[in-house]
């Protein structure tokens, strides 16, 4: 009698564990999807406004001259609070941020000038009036004159 009596409580606290234990794994599995769903969502919305905001924000306007040792003459990009490197063994100074830009600029005489867009003058980077394009692509522009990047920042407005 005793022995019958006790099967079916084991029974029912046995389907009560089954229960609980796949009520937790359900939990689990829906706490652990909304956290990836979120991470994902998170990602989504933060990746684009990094590129477009965080980053642009922090370059400064085109109608600012820079100075010359925040670019990468080699690729003509401006490299904001990145350590340049000067490049040695050129008539001027000249700024690469790396050791491959460093060669490039010493074998290859062309990317150590540049054309002044508003006279079309080949001019050296090295002694170069420079600031950023104005499509915010962080390239850089060349001017020989301080008067010659005012006139393309006036040609350059809408
Ligand atoms: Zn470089």
């Amino acid at each position: 009698m005793n022995k019958q009596k006790v099967k079916p409580k084991a029974s029912t606290q046995k389907k009560k564990v089954k229960w609980q234990e796949w009520t937790i794994t359900t939990l689990a599995f829906t706490s652990v999807g909304a956290t990836l769903i979120w991470i994902v969502m998170m990602a989504h919305n933060s990746a684009p406004s990094l590129d477009d905001h965080t980053h642009r924000n922090d370059f400064p306007e085109p109608n600012v001259l820079i100075a010359s040792s925040k670019v990468c003459m080699s690729t003509d990009a401006f490299m904001n609070g990145n350590t340049q490197m000067v490049v040695p063994n050129l008539g001027g100074t000249y700024y690469a941020c790396s050791h491959q830009c460093t060669t490039a600029l010493q074998s290859n005489e062309a990317e150590r000038y540049a054309i002044d867009p508003v006279s079309k003058k080949r001019i050296s980077k090295a002694t170069a009036f420079i600031c950023l394009h104005p499509d915010k692509s962080g390239k850089v522009c060349y001017f020989e004159s301080k008067e010659n990047h005012l006139a393309f920042i006036k040609l350059y407005r809408p």
